[in-house]
């Protein structure tokens, strides 16, 4: 067993000094960055439980899966068939019937994919590929503000995870999208999930059913290879780092670390998003004596995401470490020869310290408890 190693120090103060200027009007947006199968999707589900808050699951595949496909919403409805996305669409767009999908999916291609990310993180564009941007990212203003107006929530949770995304959002942000006024359509704050590379790896490689698949046949969620799944790892996490260095408020959590102590994780992940984390905020979680901790989580309208999206009642959040026994240790020692800067940069290798992280880009950190006495304690392996 190798537990990771990370710091222990006192919390750091979570939120950037400086968060870019937006209108009084903007929504707020807590966008969940990282590689698939990070725990963003639990991550999604429990920021949504808490007051002024609403879970959207993977925005970025709402128009395919959900407009196009009619895949289940997070409710257990048909997109089509659920009153709250209905409702949403018609607010932002009359009608989700009257969104040009051909040309949403050529923004896309044009600017929201992995190889246009240093692009992105320029401190400027160019004139044409500005417009591009703003015309794509205008979509999920429009949505975002609808969301806002139909849910009445303060802020909403997108664990679209993908970087590129995040790179076009942050110019409506800064700035704001074509048609809105100066000063930033919206407010965007990046939640930063990691963990670490080897158990990300590992869960690439598991075959698992897709629940919300309408087509009657099985379908299943993407396979990769560890080394694809690193080279994925290396460039998502990256990115984000970049983002924050361009001033976009970003707040890392390690996924393990989260889990240690989740409730003390979420208050600070709370504080950050502007959120309430007040005792009444929390109820919705318990601990037990043995220091695990049970979410109760309610029905959802998440577009898409993770097939825990659809677990609704107690859950026990405890970490998943089968990576340790079941990856092949060739495959092991690839992941970890191919991630060792960024790992060892998250604490993730025994006796290797992290190096200080840059002003704008904060970790958040959680004193450490006792360890758990015995039982189904979330941190044991
Ligand atoms: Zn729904």
């Amino acid at each position: 067993m190798e537990p990771p190693v990370g710091p222990s120090d006192p919390a750091d103060p979570a939120v950037p000094a400086a968060a870019p200027p937006h209108s009084a009007d903007a929504p707020k947006v807590l966008y969940l960055g990282g590689l698939g199968r990070s725990g963003t999707t639990l991550l999604d589900r429990l920021l949504g439980e808490l007051p002024g808050a609403i879970s959207l699951g993977e925005v970025v595949h709402l128009w395919e899966r959900g407009v196009v496909g009619g895949e289940r919403c997070g409710c257990g409805a048909s997109f089509g068939d659920c009153a709250f996305w209905r409702e949403v669409g018609q607010v932002a767009f009359g009608g989700w019937e009257r969104v040009d999908i051909e040309r949403l999916r050529a923004l896309r291609a044009a600017v929201d994919r992995t190889r246009h990310i240093p692009a992105l993180a320029r401190r400027r564009l160019p004139a044409a590929t500005r417009e591009r941007v703003d015309a794509y990212v205008s979509y999920y203003v429009r949505l975002y503000r609808a969301v806002a107006e139909v849910s009445g929530a303060r802020v909403l949770i997108d664990s679209s995870k993908q970087a590129s995304l995040a790179g076009c959002l942050r110019w409506a942000a800064v700035t704001g999208a074509a048609g809105s006024a100066p000063g930033g359509a919206i407010d965007l704050r990046v939640l930063h999930v990691v963990r670490d590379s080897r158990g990300v790896a590992y869960s690439w490689t598991k075959k698992v059913r897709r629940p919300e698949a309408v087509t009657g046949g099985e379908e299943f969620m993407a396979q990769w290879s560890p080394a694809k799944a690193a080279a994925y790892w290396n460039a998502e996490n990256g990115a984000f780092a970049l983002f924050a260095r361009r001033g976009v408020p970003t707040l890392r959590v390690r996924y393990e670390e989260f889990l240690r102590a989740p409730i003390e994780s979420l208050r600070r992940i709370a504080e950050f998003a502007g959120l309430p984390g007040d005792d009444a905020a929390m109820a919705f979680l318990a601990a037990d004596d043995d220091g695990s901790v049970t979410a109760r989580l309610s029905a959802n309208h998440t577009a898409s995401g993770n097939p825990m999206r659809f677990q609704t009642g107690p859950v026990l959040l405890r970490r998943d470490e089968e990576w340790r026994t079941r990856l092949e240790p060739a495959d092991r020692r690839r992941v970890t020869a191919l991630t060792y800067p960024l790992l060892r940069r998250y604490g993730y290798l025994r006796g290797a310290p992290p190096p200080a992280d840059p002003p704008n880009n904060k970790e958040l950190r959680t004193p450490s408890p006792a360890p758990p006495a015995s039982g189904r304690g979330s941190a044991s392996t």
